[in-house]
């Protein structure tokens, strides 16, 4: 059985849990998706989850922004939890930090297996040395991770086919992001092709990776400033009611709770 749940999502801190219990009984593979959350908030909400910090089997880190890498390192020296990046986004995250740990590397379109869970990382257009996003498959079921992307492409589209569920950045309304309070010059980073992903732009990603077998949708990164979770949904709705996959389940995740437990069957 795969499950997954958000612990956060957003510019305060992203992090996303996969879980793959086998049926033959062995013990589950945990893979933390990002780590932006200082020590004391991951363990607050995996503990609202039944889980300690020392159950995460390995980190993949998408890139060095620090809503992304910000409590990685503690957990890597604390729980000696291997992490996954690659070798850009690792060399820009330990940049700053004297005797840094090693990171495994991981590289555009080569697969990487963790216990019951193997990985898929494929590159994505953002403002960072090297980002990676990914799906995350326990054999059976498959669960596609994109947030941090500047637009839509055919090879990210591709990435994403046959998901069963999909965490998607809904980032901003860009009506709401021209006439909102930021500078002219974060309202260019954020809109352009290598910032985040407006809500149409979710939407048109949506409608070309929507299929039967889609059974759940989850709007991430969602800027506080410039987006509202129902402008998200009706988005979304709107990819999705057009056609097959109308049974698919649609929601948000939150920057201070994420989301429930997303479970596949
Ligand atoms: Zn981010
Ligand atoms: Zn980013």
């Amino acid at each position: 059985m795969l499950r997954f749940t958000s612990l956060g999502s957003g510019s305060s801190g992203n992090a996303t849990l996969i879980e793959a219990k086998p049926c033959d009984g062995a013990p589950p593979t945990r893979v933390l998706v990002d780590c932006g959350l200082p020590p004391r908030q991951l363990a607050t909400r995996l503990a609202a989850r039944g889980l300690l910090a020392g159950d995460i089997d390995a980190v993949f880190v998408t890139h060095e922004h620090s809503d992304h890498v910000g409590g990685v390192l503690a957990l890597q020296r604390r729980h000696g939890t291997p992490v996954w990046a690659s070798a850009g986004t690792w060399a820009q995250a330990t940049a700053r930090h004297q005797n840094a740990p090693a990171c495994l590397v991981a590289r555009d379109g080569e697969l990487i297996v963790i216990g019951s869970i193997s990985l898929a990382p494929f590159a994505v257009p953002h403002d960072a040395a090297e980002p990676l996003q990914l799906s995350c498959s326990d054999g059976e079921h498959r669960v596609g991770i994109l947030t941090d992307i500047g637009e839509p492409t055919d090879a990210v589209a591709l990435a994403l086919q046959g998901c069963d569920a999909l965490l998607l950045e809904t980032n901003h309304d860009p009506a709401l992001l021209a006439a909102g309070a930021y500078p002219a010059w974060l309202k260019r980073r954020i809109g352009g092709d290598r910032g985040h992903l407006a809500n149409g732009q979710a939407a048109a990603l949506l409608d070309a990776c929507r299929h039967d077998g889609l059974r759940h949708v989850v709007g991430a990164h969602l800027s506080r400033q410039n987006n509202r979770p129902e402008l998200a949904l009706a988005a979304l709705r709107g990819a999705i009611g057009q056609g097959c996959a109308s049974a698919t389940q649609l929601t948000v995740a939150d920057a201070a709770n994420g989301c429930t437990w997303i479970e596949i069957d």
